[in-house]
């Protein structure tokens, strides 16, 4: 490490992202990305202000968020633009954590890296045995509860009546509620937003709507928690988005046909997937995320993951303790899908008929 770099980041993990191989075929089903292009009305969108790039991206975000305000039935006031929500992630633990943060122990890999980067003191909540998040687990922690919901990598969500519970019970505490993944089945915490201003719902379009590439998240939150937020971005980076991102952003917000059909094909998929792969033996969560979340009742996950690796399919395993024996698989398109499912037989039956080691 450079003697350059200050101490206080030595001790740093930075997060591992999933493997990004772009140069060889590979069915990439590692990083929960859309298998699906975005909306064509985006190319049109991007295309148009590729000549106006001389000048620095619109401050304000331009129409996208009375676009989303619209959508979420809220003001533009109560939204708030980053790139990414991990960026909005990273403030929201740099600015609005000063009594702690707690979050549970399975749950995305980000949330104890900006807690470490920002010096934010952590408690983790340990999910309960079946990876339920149980929100009476948290009354009363006094500190900032970020909840994803569903939660990653496991898949489950909570219903909005568990999460009014945990937003009744920590009144003086904000409650974050990371729906990076929702549209795929799950119930959005927005029309509690109304009642309770210790909420922020954080969103982002690189799942539904198939723009990991251009990097956009947004939160949701009372004005004054949005003026906060506001307050770090303009102190950092005030052009946090770049203007063909908020075009692409605008578009795709735009197409809802387009959004519909291509969540709908995910959740079919999914739900198609699990059922062939419990044919195949393997143990499923109930997942209302764009990923399926499983182990195998007789093969362990690492070599799982090896072998589909050396036939270029990639998906994602976690050397983590309670989910080393599961693979989070993203749901890919249909025929991604049936590679998948095939090359997973033919590992599952080949192990299957293998003489046992012990005579
Ligand atoms: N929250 C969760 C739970 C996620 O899994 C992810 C994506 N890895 C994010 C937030 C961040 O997504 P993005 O920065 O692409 O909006």
């Amino acid at each position: 490490m450079s003697k350059y770099l200050d101490s206080r980041f030595l001790q740093l993990e930075p997060y591992t992202p999933g493997e990004q191989l772009r140069s060889r075929k590979l069915i990439k089903l590692n990083t929960n990305e859309s298998p699906f292009p975005p909306s064509p009305l985006v190319r049109e969108a991007v295309q148009r202000e590729i000549d106006a790039l001389n000048l620095y991206p619109d401050i304000t975000g331009g129409a996208l968020p009375a676009g989303l305000a619209r959508r979420f039935g809220v003001e533009a006031e109560n939204v708030f633009l980053g790139n990414g929500s991990d960026e909005i992630l990273a403030f929201i633990f740099q600015a609005l954590c000063k009594n702690g943060v707690a979050f549970a122990d399975i749950s995305y890999g980000f949330y104890p890296v900006y807690a470490k980067l920002y010096g934010v003191s952590a408690e983790v909540i340990p999910l309960r045995e079946d990876f339920r998040l149980a929100v009476e687990d948290y009354a009363g922690v006094g500190k900032t509860i970020v909840v994803a919901n569903p939660n990653a990598p496991t898949g489950l969500a909570l219903a909005r009546r568990e999460v009014e519970e945990l937003l009744a019970s920590n009144r003086e505490n904000l409650v974050v509620i990371d729906e990076a993944y929702v549209d795929f089945g799950a119930e959005s915490s927005v029309p509690l937003l109304e009642k309770y201003e210790n909420l922020l719902v954080a969103g982002t379009f690189s799942k539904s709507r198939s723009l990991a590439g251009g990097r956009l998240g947004y939160a949701l939150a009372s004005r004054e928690l949005i003026a906060g937020l506001e307050r770090i971005r303009y102190s950092f980076n005030p052009y946090n988005i770049n203007q063909m991102t908020l075009a692409a952003a605008t578009a795709a917000l735009c197409d809802e046909d387009y959004f519909r059909s291509c969540r709908d094909k995910i959740i079919e998929t999914r739900e198609k997937s699990i059922k062939q792969l419990t044919e195949l033996g393997f143990l499923c969560t109930n997942s209302k995320a764009n990923f399926i979340f499983t182990r195998h009742k007789t093969q362990p996950a690492k070599a799982l993951y090896g072998k589909l690796k050396a036939q270029d399919i990639l998906v994602r395993w976690f050397d983590l303790p309670r989910i080393r024996d599961y693979l989070r698989i993203t749901v890919g398109a249909n025929g991604e899908m049936d590679a998948l499912l095939l090359a997973l037989e033919k590992i599952v039956n080949a192990e299957g008929a293998k003489p046992d080691e012990n005579g």
